[in-house]
């Protein structure tokens, strides 16, 4: 567990990264009851805020499988909060693609029903000029 995100290859910042093989170890560990519901449906209530302004997928959620899963952006960079900027529209996300510097963006699932939440990718974004 954890070990995709300590493994830091060299093109770290160019290449995105799917958290899917934590995030069904996650949901392994709970239909084999080793884990509780609450300790996996613990969304903060500032994510499931976040959460109605995401982007609705038609997925079902892995837990509840009451409501469809929500995608929330968070970007992370040198001029942002230190818990990053939730992005909640495309034009937000082109702003910041333009702005230039490197940024990590995290997708995070959330399920507005039970709460359920995890990290699903981490993109790069921005830092074009650096690029040929
Ligand atoms: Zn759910």
């Amino acid at each position: 567990m954890g070990s995709e995100s300590l493994r830091r290859p060299d093109d770290d910042r160019s290449a995105a990264v799917d958290f899917r093989l934590a995030r069904n170890a996650v949901l392994a560990e709970y239909r084999a009851n080793k884990v509780m519901r609450e300790d996996i449906c613990d969304a903060h209530p500032e994510l499931l805020r976040a959460a109605k302004a995401g982007v609705v997928t038609t997925e079902e959620c892995p837990v509840c499988a009451e409501g469809d899963l929500v995608h929330v952006t968070y970007a992370f960079g040198p001029r942002l909060p230190a818990r990053g900027r939730c992005v909640d529209s495309a034009s937000e996300m082109r702003r910041l693609d333009r702005a230039g510097e490197e940024l990590s963006c995290y997708i995070v699932e959330v399920c507005p029903e039970c709460s359920w939440n995890h990290l699903v990718r981490r993109v790069p974004l921005g830092g074009r000029q650096r690029q040929p």
